[in-house]
């Protein structure tokens, strides 16, 4: 929003706020001449406070076009989070939109395809005034993520605007000046009131976005930085401070057993912090912590944040705080029609990419398993994977396989169906003790998860127990796998954080993140002879 729309508003709502309390006086009304102590005290109490709504989001994932399911009821879509906001945003007109962070990266192609400048279009377009990056804005480095801030041409869009509001991060230093990248904070003035927003970004970043992504930048302890930039602050008389943080926490809904990285940064914090916005791993959070109230809204716009607050002018400090965490139910709202069209001009930008034939399938390539385990379109995608990131091995879960290879030609939207997640591929070290492990967890008490594999072959038998199922494991020449020695292995961030419960995996070594896995597919299709095939065979082989 625009500030001098904003003080119109303002000002607006001050005189009927004020107008009302009068009304409500005794002495007041149509007294001149009388004006006694009462009033004096009402109306200055009334100009003392100021009521303040933030309205958060984080985690949006550039799913401008994404319908999603929550108890059955379809939940957001840009254009549904949009009238949610702005609906919000008519009841307090002293409201600011804040993000923190992972607004953009791993988005839906209809924004990625475009280098998630509609996003950043969509968050201008919705008055958006300030925002912190996630690790996913890193995903193509820095200086795309200063782009889309500060505007810039790329070869694929041209000529961009960049963001119309600011982005604050305390946290993240240039390597080469010692100096953050972006602003540490910044103040927001309004209806006379000051409010610190200071940005933080979690600093295990490095470790999960591709090392090209964070070169030239180092991430500093979180709550060091915040209380640097708070310090700042308070020199400067502001003592209404909101952090605006991509790290992770969660609570229950009544706001009880608050846990994650953001409550401990809370607790080590200035008290003078009154709000911080969490993010990072898509959960609820509405709790307090330490004095200091923390919130998160799950994630992709199918829930906001709406923090209100109530600010003493005379000691120009939050008094009273109090938040929901609101969900971006359909039916219950008309879906904003200058969004609807914004996404609806960018669908048909980016139909042609979308309809680009990436390859030739000689015959239709499924994820049907045969009984030991194994599908074509597994292997396809294992293999993909291994020489995307140049390992021994590669493990993918069947889970994440979410169509066919239909015969003939393939385009970009259909493998974009194959593969929906965006996860990124990540590059460990296992021993062949380790992998042993995690052949034989793929047997669980409640379920059987066979994972599609590439570099290796194994053995297995049904009748030994759960935990011991696996036989022998081969390496590609025919030998054993050596249980002492290691081993570099790949698999996506989903397996790689221990999904489907493939525990094993957080215990590699040497981590080292690449490029989506879609990408990866892509790439290697293209790069096949054509037509392509892939076939079942025999890497998982049963015993009896
Ligand atoms: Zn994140």
């Amino acid at each position: 929003m625009k500030l001098s729309s904003k003080l119109v508003k303002t000002t607006v709502s001050a005189l009927a706020l004020s107008a009302a309390l009068s009304s409500a006086s005794v002495f007041a009304a149509g007294q001149p001449g009388h004006l006694g102590k009462k009033q004096q005290t009402d109306s200055s109490y009334s100009h003392r406070y100021i009521d303040v709504q933030l309205l958060g989001i984080n985690d949006f994932h550039g799913q401008l076009d994404v319908t999603r399911n929550v108890g059955g009821r379809a939940v957001g879509r840009a254009d549904y989070l949009a009238a949610y906001l702005k609906q919000r945003e008519r009841e307090n007109k002293n409201t600011l939109l804040v993000h923190a962070g992972d607004a953009v990266g791993a988005s839906s192609p209809v924004s990625a395809l475009l280098q998630d400048e509609p996003t950043i279009e969509f968050l201008n377009k919705l008055g958006f005034d300030v925002g912190t990056p996630g690790n996913h804005e890193f995903d193509e480095g820095v200086d795309e993520m200063l782009r889309l801030i500060y505007g810039g041409a790329h070869p694929n869009t041209g000529y961009f605007s960049g963001a119309d509001f600011p982005y604050v991060s305390a946290n993240v230093i240039d390597k080469e000046t010692g100096k953050p990248i972006l602003p540490p904070y910044i103040i927001k003035r309004i209806n006379g009131v000051r409010i610190g927003f200071i940005g933080v970004t979690l600093s295990d970043t490095p470790t999960i976005v591709i090392p090209s992504g964070v070169a030239g930048v180092t991430f500093t302890d979180e709550a060091e930085a915040i209380n640097k930039a708070v310090k700042q602050l308070k020199r400067q008389g502001v003592r209404a401070i909101v952090v605006l943080a991509h790290n992770p926490g969660v609570s229950n809904k009544d706001g009880s057993n608050a846990s994650g990285e953001i409550v401990e940064i809370a607790k080590k914090i200035d008290d003078e912090v009154d709000v911080i916005f969490a993010g990072h791993n898509h959960a609820y959070l509405n709790a307090e912590v330490d004095g200091k109230l923390l919130v998160q809204s799950y994630a992709y716009g199918t829930a906001f944040s709406d923090v209100d607050l109530k600010i003493d002018r005379r000691t120009k400090d939050i008094v009273a705080k109090k938040a929901e965490i609101v969900t971006t139910y359909q039916d219950s709202i008309k879906p904003d029609p200058e969004i609807t069209k914004l996404i609806n001009k960018y669908e048909a930008k980016v139909a042609p990419i979308i309809n680009q034939v990436i390859g030739t399938a000689k015959t239709t390539i499924t994820n049907v398993q045969n009984a030991s385990g194994e599908s074509a379109l597994g292997n396809l995608i294992a293999d993909a994977q291994r020489a995307a990131m140049k390992t021994d091995f590669a493990f993918m879960n069947p889970g994440g396989i979410r169509a066919n290879i239909e015969q003939g030609e393939v385009t970009w939207g259909e493998l974009y169906n194959v593969q929906p997640f965006s996860n990124q591929l990540v590059k460990m070290t296992l021993t062949g003790e380790q992998i042993r492990k995690l052949l034989n967890q793929q047997w669980q008490p409640n379920q059987t998860r066979m994972l599609q594999i590439s570099g290796l072959t194994y053995t297995w038998d049904a009748s030994k127990p759960i935990g011991d199922k696996v036989v022998d494991i081969y390496l590609p020449n025919g030998t054993k796998l050596d249980p002492n020695a290691e081993y570099t292995v790949t698999a996506n961030s989903f397996l790689a954080d221990g999904g489907d419960n493939f525990t094993v995996f957080t215990e590699g070594k040497n981590r080292e993140v690449g490029p989506v896995d879609l990408d990866a597919l892509i790439n290697y299709i293209q790069q096949l002879p054509q037509p392509f095939d892939a076939h079942i065979e025999g890497r998982i082989q049963p015993l009896r």
